[in-house]
């Protein structure tokens, strides 16, 4: 029988024997490709809730697998492990060990918003791969990673002064995450931009490093976005809190009831 979806089965978990007859028939080799039995003894019956209580992944009950994020996928053409499909099926099992085999790598989607623009049943596949980072992060199964380092950095510019500076976000990431600030790569984008910036700009740019200004009245924006950015972490800790309760007090179904 062929082995549909042969590249989501892990390697160890293929068996070939290169010598073997079974009654009498030689199927040696590829012929004798079997897939290893494993069991799953530790369901965790409320993974969907807690990753759908991280920004991104409230709507991630609405998957119906069709897969139309897996095949958009940007990571996924070059990282074939990288599945945005198979992550929310796991998610939704409760299979929590199944996914921290991938939880080095789930961090890397780029918000490219291909699997969300393609999904037609309004997942926002992306909103659901940073919520499983964050969550990752969270239970401590990962290292805060490179994408949240330069999230942070991003918002952190944002909320403060309204706007960004392109080369102080990457001069902070690449000190954050301990990179050489002098890189081939940024070495030839500064270069081309450099090349083809007006004078004037660049002069504006180099003064914006140095006096880091602000968007106009940003003063009451940002003591509101701040405000917002508080009451959802608060909400976040809070629901996590009652459905961890409720895994220790409850059944499954009244699991469901004491997240909403
Ligand atoms: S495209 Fe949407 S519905 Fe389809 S598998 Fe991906 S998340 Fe699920
Ligand atoms: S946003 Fe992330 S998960 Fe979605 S297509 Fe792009 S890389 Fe893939």
């Amino acid at each position: 029988m062929p082995i549909h979806e042969k590249s989501l089965i892990r390697p160890e978990n293929l068996k070939v024997h290169e010598t073997l007859a079974i009654d009498g028939i030689d199927v040696s080799g590829h012929w004798s490709t079997f897939i290893e039995t494993r069991v799953v003894p530790d369901y965790n019956e409320n993974l969907e809730l807690e990753i759908a209580a991280f920004p991104g992944g409230s709507k991630i009950h609405r998957c119906f697998q069709c897969g139309s994020c897996t095949n958009a996928c940007t990571v996924n053409a070059i990282e074939p492990r990288f599945n945005p499909r198979y992550w929310i099926y796991l998610i939704r099992m409760g299979m929590e060990q199944e996914l921290l085999r991938d939880k080095d790598i789930i961090w890397q989607c780029v918000s490219c918003h291909k699997c969300t623009n393609i999904c037609p049943r309004s997942v926002e596949p992306e909103g659901v791969m940073k919520a499983t980072a964050l969550w990752l992060e969270d239970k401590g199964y990962v290292p805060k990673s490179p994408a949240h380092v330069f999230d942070e950095e991003f918002s952190r510019q944002v909320i403060e002064r309204g706007k960004i500076e392109d080369t102080e976000v990457l001069h902070k990431f690449l000190s954050k995450t301990k990179q050489p600030l002098v890189q081939d790569w940024l070495v030839a984008i500064m270069w081309g931009i450099a090349r083809r910036l007006p004078v004037k700009w660049g002069i504006k740019t180099a003064l914006a490093q140095v006096f880091k200004p602000k968007a106009r009245r940003w003063k009451n924006v940002r003591s509101a976005i701040s405000d917002y950015i508080y009451e959802e972490d608060e909400m976040r800790r809070q629901k996590l809190q009652t459905i961890a309760a409720a895994r220790t007090s409850q059944t499954p179904q009244t699991h469901l009831e004491a997240a909403e």
